[in-house]
């Protein structure tokens, strides 16, 4: 059934620093996804902090918002069909050494937090996220 769907997405600052975010978004392109929204910038710890909230009882919490805080990353919004199943699928496994080869994070990655990039993991979140992200997109 047809469904088109938005998701936030974050090349993280280890993107960044790697020269990947052209081969990042080059894959959600080829996949057939648009780019609707996007931007480089840095982010205060507020966003961060509101970004990952579900996270904040976690042990790696601290040095997670250190690590998305470090450096500038590029938010965007990805519009298509299923495109919140579609970009996670891109973007593999959480742990880069887990992560299937074929996806980002198996292809570029062997960490289970320098991953290169977030999505929203569900409708909800993609709302709410893109709202943080991008208030003024319609
Ligand atoms: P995902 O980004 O795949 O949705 P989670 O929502 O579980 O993963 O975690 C958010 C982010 O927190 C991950 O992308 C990663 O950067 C970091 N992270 C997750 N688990 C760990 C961990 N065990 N140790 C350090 N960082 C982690
Ligand atoms: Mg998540």
């Amino acid at each position: 059934m047809s469904d088109v769907q938005r998701a936030l997405v974050l090349a993280k600052p280890d993107a960044v620093r790697r020269h990947l975010v052209g081969r990042i978004i080059a894959r959600y392109e080829a996949k057939g996804l648009d780019v609707i929204a996007l931007e480089l910038r840095r982010v205060s710890v507020t966003l961060a902090s509101q970004h990952y909230a579900e996270h904040v009882e976690r042990p790696f919490y601290q040095s997670l918002i250190d690590f998305i805080t470090s450096g500038p990353l590029v938010a965007m919004v990805i519009e298509g069909e299923h495109a919140i199943e579609a970009v996670r699928a891109i973007n593999g496994a959480t742990d880069g050494v887990k992560a299937a080869p074929g996806t980002l994070r198996g292809d570029f990655c062997v960490s289970n937090q320098q991953n290169l990039v977030h999505a929203s993991d569900s409708p909800a979140s993609a709302a709410r996220e893109i709202a943080l992200w991008f208030p003024d997109l319609r």
